[in-house]
C-alpha cells in the first residue's frame, strides 16, 4: 500500500516513520527545504506530560473575552480574527465543563506517556542528537491558591501514571540554583522529574534522514494543492510538481490541515493559536537554569537546549499570520527577567532568534487522529500546545489504525471528525 503522508513537521515525521516500519510505501511531502521548519522548529522544546491538561478548560472562556484586546493577555483574541473562528469557539466553549476537561486531560496523559515510551524508543534506535536533557521539569507558583489547583489536576492524573512532586520554595532553590533570587515571591512549584527536554527541530529533521535511509521518499520543496479523490476514496495527491499515487493520504500539515480539507467538504475544527519564542547563546551566562522552569504566574518557560537558551510563551488568535509581534516578545523577555534577574544581563537581543508558530488547536485539546469520513483520506493533525510531547504517540497510533492493527493505546476522542476507537 502506497501512503502519502502530507507535512513534515514532528507529527508528519513520526507517522512516516512507523507506516515505514509497518511495511507500507511511503511519500512524506513538505513545502519547506526540509523537516520541521514551521511550528515544530522553535517550540519550548518540553515533552510534558505535566502540560496535559487542554486550554479547554472551566472557566476559560470568560477568562478570554475578559482579555479581549487587551496586548497583555495571557490568551489575546484579536477582534479581527472572530468572524472566522466562531464555529471553533463555541466548539472550544463547549469542552470547558469539569467532565470533558477531565476527560481530555486523561486522553492526553495516555498519549503523552506512550509517546515519550515511543520517542525514547526511536532516540535508541536511531540515535538522532537532539540535545536531549532529562532533569524534569519545574512548575513555579506564586500563591497558594494557584499551587493547590495544579496539585487537585496532578493528583487526579497521578493516579493515571502522572509523576510529580510538590515541592517548597527552598527546594525550588535546591533543584534550580537559579531560582534563588526570586525565592521570596515563590509559593511552591510541582516538580516532573520524567519530562525531559530537547531540539524538536533536530530530532524531526534527524527522523527524516532516518526515515529516507529506510525508504522513505522525502519531497521537500514540494507544496500541496488538493488531494483526488476517484469513486469516493483518495486516489492521488496533486501538488505544484505533478501528481502522486496514493491508496491512503495521511493529511498531518498542523493548522493547515482544516483549509486542505475544507476543499473536500470536510470541516475540521482546528485553528491556529500563536505563541512565540526566543533563543539565545548561553554564551557566559554562567549560572543559567539547568532545570528547565516553566513560571505559572508569569506564564513563560525557560528551558535549556544544548548551549542555548529558549523562552517561549504567548498566545494569539491572529489567523495564520506567523510574524512575532516584538510586544509580545518583549513582554516575555520582561517576566522571564522578573523570574531570572540575571538573564537580562546575557540576553542580547540582536544575537537571539525571535520566532513565531502556530499551535494547531482543536476544541478539546485533544489531537484528531483517525480516517475522515471520505475513505482513505486520513488525519494526524490539532496538537494544540503538546505537539513535540504527542507526536511520537500519535505517529505510533495513526500508522496501527492505517494498518488494521490494535494500537497501544485508545485514540483520542474523534470530535464528531473520525471514527474514535478501533474497528
Ligand atoms: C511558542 C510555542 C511553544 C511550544 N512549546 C511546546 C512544548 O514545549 N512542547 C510541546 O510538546 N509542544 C509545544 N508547542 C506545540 C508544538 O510546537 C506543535 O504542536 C507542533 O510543532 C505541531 O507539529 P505538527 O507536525 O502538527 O505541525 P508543523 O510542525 O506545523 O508541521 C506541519 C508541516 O506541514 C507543512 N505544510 C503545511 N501546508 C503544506 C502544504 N500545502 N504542502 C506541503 N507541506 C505543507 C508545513 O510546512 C509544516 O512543516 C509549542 C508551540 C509554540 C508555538
Amino acid at each position: 500500500m502506497t501512503v502519502v503522508v502530507l507535512g513534515a513537521g514532528a507529527v508528519g515525521t513520526a507517522t512516516a516513520w512507523y507506516l515505514r516500519k509497518a511495511g507500507h510505501d511511503v511519500v512524506l511531502v513538505e513545502r519547506q527545504p526540509d523537516a520541521g521548519l514551521e511550528t515544530s522548529w522553535g517550540n519550548g522544546g518540553v515533552i510534558h506530560a505535566s502540560e496535559v491538561e487542554p486550554w479547554s478548560q472551566p472557566g476559560m472562556p470568560l477568562k478570554i473575552i475578559k482579555w479581549l484586546g487587551k496586548e497583555d493577555a495571557p490568551l489575546l483574541l484579536r477582534y479581527g480574527a472572530i468572524p472566522h473562528m466562531l464555529g471553533w469557539g463555541l466548539k472550544f466553549a463547549a469542552n470547558c465543563t469539569p467532565e470533558k476537561f477531565r476527560a481530555n486531560s486523561e486522553s492526553n496523559l495516555a498519549l503523552a506517556l506512550y509517546s515519550l515510551r515511543s520517542l525514547q524508543e526511536i532516540g535508541a534506535e536511531t540515535g538522532i542528537a537532539y540535545d536531549r536533557a532529562t532533569r524534569g521539569v519545574l512548575k513555579i507558583y506564586r500563591s497558594v491558591d494557584s499551587l493547590d489547583g495544579a496539585q487537585r489536576s496532578s493528583d487526579h492524573l497521578a493516579g493515571l501514571g502522572l509523576t510529580y512532586e510538590r515541592v517548597s520554595p527552598d527546594r525550588c532553590v535546591e533543584l534550580e540554583p537559579a531560582l534563588r533570587d526570586t525565592r521570596s515571591t515563590l509559593a511552591g512549584a510541582l516538580y516532573f522529574p520524567r519530562d525531559e527536554v530537547g531540539d524538536c527541530n533536530k530530532f524531526t529533521q534527524g527522523l527524516a534522514a532516518a526515515c529516507a535511509k529506510q525508504g522513505v521518499s522525502c519531497r521537500f520543496n514540494e507544496t500541496v494543492q488538493k488531494i483526488e479523490i476517484s469513486g469516493g476514496r483518495a486516489a492521488a495527491v496533486i501538488t505544484d510538481k505533478g501528481r502522486i499515487a496514493a491508496d491512503t493520504v495521511v493529511v498531518a500539515m498542523g493548522s493547515f490541515a482544516t483549509p486542505l480539507l475544507a476543499q473536500l467538504g470536510i470541516s475540521v475544527p482546528i485553528y491556529p493559536v500563536k505563541g512565540v519564542s526566543i533563543t539565545f547563546p548561553r554564551g557566559d551566562w554562567k549560572d543559567a537554569p539547568t532545570v528547565p522552569v516553566i513560571d505559572d504566574s508569569k506564564l513563560f518557560g525557560l528551558v535549556p537546549i544544548g548551549d542555548r537558551m529558549r523562552i517561549s510563551g504567548s498566545a494569539e488568535i491572529t489567523g495564520y499570520d506567523t510574524a512575532p509581534a516584538m510586544p509580545r516578545a518583549e513582554a516575555i523577555i520582561a517576566n522571564a527577567g522578573y523570574t531570572f534577574p540575571e538573564m537580562r544581563k546575557h540576553l542580547d537581543i540582536a544575537k537571539s532568534r525571535v520566532w513565531a508558530g502556530l499551535r494547531p488547536v482543536s476544541p478539546s485539546g485533544t489531537p484528531l487522529i483517525g480516517e475522515t469520513r471520505i475513505g482513505g483520506v486520513w488525519i494526524n493533525a490539532g496538537h494544540g500546545h503538546l505537539g513535540w510531547t504527542l507526536s511520537c504517540g500519535s505517529g505510533r497510533v495513526a500508522a496501527d489504525l492505517i494498518s488494521g492493527v490494535k494500537p497501544g493505546i485508545a485514540p483520542p476522542p474523534g470530535q464528531g471528525i473520525v471514527a474514535s476507537g478501533f474497528h
